[in-house]
């Protein structure tokens, strides 16, 4: 028997999603189609290891064509350290992965009943695919040795 793709949010998959951790390179521009990307904040959700799951509220570029998805790494990380000092401050630094977006309407109604991650999960479509940013960073001039 085949076995089942192990998925996560039960709306179907959506959204391509990469993580840029060059903090010279602000991703004005979609990778993928070089159009312009603008800011939309997506509740992320987020598996943080010995933890488990959280949701996390995150400005991100957006490219709408491609439904791209980037979100900066030390911005992510400063947010996530944020959240975690409030409520689980062990967890700080630990391994984390984005596993999927969350409908803000639903993200909104759980900020305000505080239910359990499992009631989000109908309104949570898993990341389609991640991606990596390229990027060639400028060099310094080497002018020879001396
Ligand atoms: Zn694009």
């Amino acid at each position: 028997m085949a076995k089942k793709k192990n998925r996560l949010g039960q709306l179907p998959p959506r959204y391509i999603f990469a993580i840029n951790p060059h903090q010279d390179l602000r991703c004005s521009k979609c990778p993928k189609c070089e159009r312009a990307t603008y800011l939309r904040k997506f509740p992320l959700l987020i598996h943080i290891d010995q933890m488990g799951p959280l949701v996390l509220g995150k400005t991100c570029r957006y490219c709408s064509k491609c439904e791209f998805i980037i979100a900066h790494q030390d911005e992510l990380e400063n947010t996530l350290a944020a959240l975690l000092t409030e409520c689980m401050p062990t967890a700080i630094g630990n391994e984390y992965l984005v596993l999927a977006t969350v409908e803000k309407k639903a993200w909104k109604q759980r900020l305000e009943q505080a239910g359990g991650i499992e009631e989000i999960l109908p309104y949570t479509s898993d990341i389609k695919t991640h991606a990596e940013i390229e990027y060639e960073p400028a060099h310094w001039g080497f002018a020879g040795e001396s």
